[in-house]
């Protein structure tokens, strides 16, 4: 399989994959239809690439997080892909800091199950096409850890994961980390990520960045958007925004969200600029 043919399966199961069209239902009884995602960016990088081993250090993620070759032996190129969210659910959530949008809400749990679906027939129709494939996050071995201690190598409560989807999207050339933690790619933060591991031989993308912050203009912005000041010049704390997220939780369950930092910032819709 070519590139080409690679892009055109995830735009035919874009079209295909249901879920992303989802009712949403206000308080006030009345309903409308939204579909939660625009198509996503495709980035492509190779599981031999050297960053997964800093990957493992305490600086970046963890000794826990897993190498492709750890998820699949056979793994040869890491699939990330970005879903921006729909313009609909960016404006609404615009608003007031403390409280979210009912659209973000549905983008981040509906949207959840949606992008899990979408994963795994991306995977699968890999497998159909005689190549081996792992969704990380879809895979039994998966652990996320919400100030938890991980199995190995840590004493240490964190918050992280066995497979980070920005990480891998950084690996990916889909663009670089914001002050916020969210990745800004060429369609801007506000959206979600998804990847794969695949036997599937491809050549990786450059990555038209050298640092790790290098899109984001340190304006501020979402220090200010922030309602619980999880975010300051040093960079984000993961302890209040989980902490904020599980307020909401108590409010709006079973839904949550927030996704302040990602709208009404510059880095919401694009790449900024420095004025
Ligand atoms: S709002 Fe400004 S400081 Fe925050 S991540 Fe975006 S560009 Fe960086
Ligand atoms: S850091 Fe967390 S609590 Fe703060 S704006 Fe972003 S999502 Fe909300």
């Amino acid at each position: 399989m070519e590139r080409t043919q690679l892009e055109a399966l995830v735009r035919r199961l874009y079209g295909e994959v249901e879920g992303n069209e989802v009712l949403v239902e206000g308080g006030n009884g009345e309903a409308k239809t939204m579909r939660m995602f625009d198509e996503p960016l495709i980035g492509i990088g190779s599981a031999d690439d050297p960053l997964f081993e800093e990957y493992k250090k305490p600086a970046a993620v963890g000794p826990w997080h897993r190498s492709p070759r750890e998820w699949l032996n056979e793994a040869a190129t890491v699939v990330s892909l970005f879903f921006p969210i729909c313009e609909e659910a960016r404006v609404s959530n615009r608003g007031t800091p403390d409280v979210p949008s009912l659209e973000w809400l549905y983008c981040r749990i509906e949207g959840n199950e949606y992008l899990r679906s979408f994963i795994a027939r991306f995977r699968d129709s890999l497998i159909e096409e005689g190549y081996q494939a792992c969704a990380p996050a879809l895979d039994e071995r998966f652990r996320a850890f919400m100030n938890q201690t991980p199995e190995s190598d840590s004493e240490t409560p964190v918050y992280g994961s066995m497979w980070s989807e920005r990480h891998a999207a950084y690996l990916c050339g889909l663009g670089t980390f914001g002050l916020s933690k969210g990745i800004i790619t060429r369609k801007g933060m506000a959206g979600r990520f998804a990847s794969l591991v695949t036997s599937l031989e491809l050549e990786a993308d450059a990555r038209p960045y050298q640092g790790l912050y290098d899109y984001c203009i340190r304006c501020g912005k979402c220090i200010e958007r922030c309602p619980v000041n999880a975010i300051s010049p040093n960079g984000k704390e993961h302890r209040p925004c989980h902490n904020w997220l599980l307020h909401v939780k108590e409010q709006y369950a079973p839904r949550l969200g927030c996704g302040k930092c990602q709208t009404a910032v510059p880095c919401e819709y694009g790449i900024p600029v420095r004025q």
